[in-house]
């Protein structure tokens, strides 16, 4: 099929904004059941990387790269449509809607389909299908118990897993996670690391951005780090936490 090894790689990406360089040649590569994460200080350009591979802004140069191929100038919608799903670092979910209906409106929003389809009416069958993918998806990430609670009445470790429902429910083959961990209790910690386990395990690669460094240890395969723009180190876990550039710039000891 002539697909490489990776299912996504940036490859020398940059972006400015004016004459900001908000990501400066950076090059990563994520495989099939690897957890990679993005690690850098506020501004570091993690965000911004984040909308880059997805197609929410444009590069200045570079090249994305999707199962080995170039994705230049594609919509969010195209890109998502290639396997590629995300969750944002401010959760959006509906307050006075359902779980389900929460997860099946977040699919059906994020599909190839593209926005016409959204502002047509679905038809009972299509209605049935898109209800059944929605609760395939929470029972996956263990929130079954929670399929018909109002999405207000969930804790914030309870919400982020909903986003990540929503996230898999297309069967991405990449998950792009933006500090899935801030806020939350050291149980909903254990959980949700426990859940990006059992999806690696099932062959998704998994994109995190995420500063809790306790989190990320505890199951990342290997970390870039970023500062200014740039990428500044990258590795495994144990060698960015010996790493004197990374303590510097960013674990402040
Ligand atoms: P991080 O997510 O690592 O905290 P960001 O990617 O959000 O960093 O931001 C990187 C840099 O780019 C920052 O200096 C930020 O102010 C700037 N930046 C981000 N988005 C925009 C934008 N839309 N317009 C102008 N500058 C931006
Ligand atoms: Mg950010």
């Amino acid at each position: 099929k002539g697909e490489g090894p990776f299912l996504l790689e940036a490859i020398g990406i940059n972006k400015r904004f004016g004459g900001l360089v908000a990501v400066n040649d950076v090059s990563f590569s994520l495989a099939k059941g690897e957890i990679l994460t993005l690690l850098g200080p506020n501004g570091a350009g993690k965000s911004t990387t984040f909308n880059l591979l997805t197609g929410v802004l444009s590069l200045s140069s570079g090249e994305v790269r999707i199962a080995g191929h170039s994705v230049a100038g594609a919509s969010p919608s195209q890109i998502a449509g290639l396997g590629v799903a995300r969750t944002f670092q401010h959760v959006k979910l509906v307050p006075e809607m359902s779980v389900l209906e929460n997860v099946a409106l977040g699919t059906h929003l994020r599909g190839d389909s593209g926005f016409l389809r959204c502002l047509l009416r679905l038809d009972r069958p299509q209605e049935a299908q898109l209800l059944a993918e929605a609760a395939r998806a929470i029972r996956r990430v263990g929130l079954a118990d929670r399929i018909h609670s109002p999405a207000d009445s969930l804790s914030l470790g309870e919400t982020r897993i909903v986003e990540i429902a929503r996230a898999i429910c297309l069967a991405p083959r990449v998950l792009l996670l933006d500090e899935p961990a801030a806020g939350l209790r050291k149980a909903e910690k254990n959980r949700l690391a426990e859940l990006l386990r059992e999806l690696r395990a099932e062959g998704l690669g998994i994109l995190l951005v995420e500063h809790d460094m306790d989190f990320v240890m505890s199951l990342t395969d290997r970390i870039v780090v970023l500062d200014f723009g740039t990428r500044i180190a990258a590795g495994l876990p144990d060698e960015i936490r010996k790493n004197p550039r990374v303590q510097e710039a960013y674990l402040g000891s």
